[in-house]
């Protein structure tokens, strides 16, 4: 087919495929503060038949604990495996390349359940990326296919991951979940008038000449007043003048995960 796959978080797509990945990435990120993962993307019928063998075994009679049962190769095939089902050999969506599973990084189900607000939100938009949600048709949410050009633009060096090219574009770096780095942030715009105050009382008071007593509480009742200048001058500047005087603080405010697009 003459077709280039890369690797995405370990699983085969077309370089357009993920190149749209990205893309919707960024979008979902920018929405939720959370990473699309693949799960599955191609595979090949050899690939196909060694998953379906492994889950399936040939019966003629009965549906199985899990009331799965395929036709294949002309037998009767009924599923034994937990793992969850798997299209028949030579029919599966992933024997084409354009089929991709996703997941999110999110602790709750998500983009692979009907009806969560990140699955409505991923089959509502999902499309715009060349995304359709066809997988919602055969009960499996979290099935896209992919219908946008299959050649990506030249294909960075190294394995690809859904993160790797939104981080190149000066994004911040997120493992951290938003709420955890906004409450990190909150702490050091908090601490750091006070340091700034305490030194700047602490340098004060250096030129009197005193004893340590009194030195230490000049300097505490300076740093005081200092620090509450300092935090509402800073204050001012970053939401009067600019948001970059929000690092006088330690740190510029938290951006706003829900806001952006
Ligand atoms: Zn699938």
């Amino acid at each position: 087919m003459g077709l280039t796959l890369v690797t995405v978080d370990g699983e085969r797509v077309s370089a357009g495929c993920a190149a749209a990945l990205v893309r919707l990435n960024e979008a979902f990120r920018a929405q939720f503060g959370l990473e699309l993962r693949v799960s599955s993307g191609y595979r090949s019928t050899e690939e196909q038949t060694a998953i379906f063998l492994e889950r399936f075994h040939v019966q003629d009679e009965g549906d199985g604990p899990f009331g799965d049962v395929r036709y294949w190769n002309d037998q009767r095939w009924v599923r034994h495996s937990s793992e969850g089902t798997v299209a028949a050999p030579g029919t599966s969506r992933h024997e084409r390349s354009g089929a991709v599973d996703l997941r999110d990084t999110g602790s709750d189900p998500g983009v692979t359940t009907e009806g969560t607000v990140r699955s409505d939100w991923l089959r509502a938009n999902g499309p715009s990326f060349g995304f359709q949600p066809t997988g919602f048709g055969f009960g499996e949410a979290w099935h896209y296919d992919y219908d946008g050009p299959q050649d990506g633009p030249a294909t960075t060096k190294g394995p690809a991951t859904t993160e790797g090219a939104a981080q190149s574009g000066a994004q911040t770096t997120t493992s951290e979940q938003p709420r955890e780095r906004a409450m990190r942030d909150s702490v050091v715009r908090t601490f750091t008038p006070w340091l700034v105050g305490a030194l700047i009382g602490w340098l004060i008071s250096l030129g009197w000449e005193i004893d340590d007593t009194w030195r230490t509480l000049i300097t505490v009742a300076t740093a005081l007043v200092i620090s509450m200048i300092y935090y509402a001058v800073v204050r001012f500047l970053e939401t009067k003048v600019a948001p970059r005087f929000g690092w006088l603080l330690g740190v510029a405010r938290s951006p706003n995960y829900h806001r952006r697009r």
